[in-house]
């Protein structure tokens, strides 16, 4: 009488985002992201529980790397905002997260490297109109 495959089984899944066809990691751990666009879905409160309602699309907005634990992933929840950090899987033999795509999200987060125009923006408008005319550079 089960209505649902047993929780937490390491399955491949498709990528609504990019289409590719992804296997489940080799080392047996659960992947809930997509190793070629970085997306993922909203649907786990743990990972592989599939308990959030929520379904919505986790978009990768940051790299993150630490000597311990090595890259993170931080996506964000298009529907309802939430962030949240998943491990990257560089080292799977089969199909490996994207480390370029990983490398550019991590310098995208760097604030020096890419101003946030709707920020800056928005600063310029608060300080009066006096600026508006210089092309927001600088930082
Ligand atoms: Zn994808
Ligand atoms: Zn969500």
């Amino acid at each position: 009488m089960r209505r649902f495959q047993a929780i937490g089984t390491n399955l491949g899944f498709r990528c609504d985002v990019c289409g590719a066809q992804v296997p489940p990691l080799a080392t047996g751990s659960y992947r809930n992201h997509c190793p070629r666009c970085l997306h993922s879905r909203h649907v786990d409160v743990f990972p592989g529980d599939r308990a959030n309602p929520c379904e919505g699309l986790l978009e990768p907005v940051a790299g993150e790397h630490s000597g311990k634990k090595g890259w993170t992933i931080v996506h964000r929840c298009q529907r309802c905002g939430e962030e949240r950090r998943n491990r990257a899987a560089l080292d799977d033999p089969v199909m490996p997260d994207d480390y370029e795509l990983l490398v550019q999200l991590a310098s995208r987060a760097a604030p020096s490297d890419a101003p946030d125009e709707r920020r800056a923006g928005d600063r310029a408008r608060r300080r009066g109109r006096r600026s508006g005319g210089t092309k927001g550079g600088g930082r």
